[in-house]
């Protein structure tokens, strides 16, 4: 076996907590990772066997976002244009017939009627780009008579509402020779659009784990993806629907740091770096509590199995600020710490702590 010269560095578009959680699963690697500001006035020095990521999936013209998307590394660089428009995002679906809530553009000329015709009496319009957390998103109810904002004709979709039961999510990895690894699904609570809670792996839905496989192999495979890719899906029943797609490293994927022998950001470095990529070991159920809107208090540190990831960014209401996992094999233990944390956290985490206790 040669020891190869030192990898080389890997540049992450985007400076927020997708790429600190990068930076910080590759440091046992010793691969140095790079997460850029896009708005930085300075230009990386990027160096010709260097590889480029992203934590993002879309990004607006810089200098930054420039340079980097002109490097011949950038991994999986045409899928970032097709997935960051939820239109070509959705034909991409349909394309390969994988399950997705009905949905049409909004054009110039679509009117509220048609699209209620067509897609039912509730129908949630989204923004084609830049929609996360729920933002972006306007129900149009026929029973209310409510209209189409102005300027968001030809600027979404529109989508039929899904009844669904449950979410849940599947991510894997894929590796620049084509060897696949999937962690086992993620059930997770969303609420008013973002992402609060986590559970995974859970024994009830082991039964719609190859179906959500096949689902991310296709797209994997079609896509000739390197790295982490994440699909959101709705779970009606024994079937899975499509909500939408994420060509990175993933929130309903943070508990892996805590359950997985290889996390998924440890998955997407090794990958992008062409390191040898093998099934990771689930050690045990995780729960994974987002930190929303939240003061940091250090009493969480004093829980029994909380592992704390605090993102040092400004307090705003309904800003993801950090996270909590849990990993362990003893329910009373995480019954007992989650009791624990629903004191130290606001009392509008109730619901979300009831819905992980029913859950785990
Ligand atoms: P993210 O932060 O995950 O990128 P987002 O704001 O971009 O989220 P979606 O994931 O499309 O947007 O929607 C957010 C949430 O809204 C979903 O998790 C789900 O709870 C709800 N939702 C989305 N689409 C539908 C639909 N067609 N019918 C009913 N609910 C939906
Ligand atoms: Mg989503």
């Amino acid at each position: 076996m040669t020891n190869d010269v030192k990898p080389q560095k890997i540049w992450v578009l985007g400076d927020g907590q997708l790429g600190a959680m990068l930076k910080h699963a590759a440091m046992p690697l010793n691969l140095t990772v790079e997460p850029i500001d896009i708005n930085a006035t300075e230009l990386p020095n990027l160096q010709p066997l260097d590889r480029v990521t992203a934590e993002r999936e879309q990004w607006p013209d810089t200098p930054v976002t420039q340079a980097l998307s002109e490097h011949p590394h950038f991994l999986n660089k045409n899928t970032f244009s097709t997935l960051a428009d939820r239109a070509s995002q959705k034909s991409l679906l349909d394309e390969l017939k994988i399950s997705t809530a009905p949905w049409q553009k909004v054009e110039v000329s679509t009117i509220e009627a048609t699209l209620h015709e067509q897609l039912g009496p509730r129908v949630l319009l989204k923004r084609r780009t830049g929609g996360y957390d729920g933002r972006g998103q306007h129900w149009l109810k026929q029973a209310e008579a409510s209209k189409i904002p102005a300027d968001w004709h030809e600027q979404a979709i529109a989508e039929a509402a899904i009844d669904f039961d449950e979410e849940v999510s599947i991510i894997g990895v894929r590796g620049k020779n084509g060897d696949c690894f999937f962690y086992p699904l993620t059930l997770n609570l969303n609420t008013d659009g973002i992402l609060m809670a986590t559970v995974s792996p859970t024994e009830r839905l082991s039964h719609l784990q190859a179906a959500a496989e096949t689902m991310l192999k296709t797209l994997l495979d079609h896509l000739d993806y390197v790295g982490v890719l994440a699909i959101e899906l709705f779970r009606l029943g024994d079937t899975l629907m499509v909500n939408e797609l994420a060509p990175r490293v993933h929130n309903t994927g943070h508990w892996t740091q805590a359950g997985a022998s290889i996390s998924q950001f440890e998955y997407h470095v090794r990958a992008v770096a062409d390191l040898p990529l093998t099934a990771a070991i689930i050690k045990a159920p995780s729960v994974m509590v987002n930190l929303i809107g939240t003061e940091w208090d250090k009493r969480w540190l004093g829980v029994k199995g909380a592992e704390v990831y605090w993102y040092g960014k400004s307090h705003r209401p309904g800003r993801k600020l950090g996270h909590i996992n849990i990993c362990s094999g003893d329910k009373s233990l995480l019954r007992a710490s989650l009791e624990e944390l629903r004191g130290l956290l606001p009392e509008n985490y109730a619901p979300c702590l009831d819905w992980v206790l029913k859950n785990i």
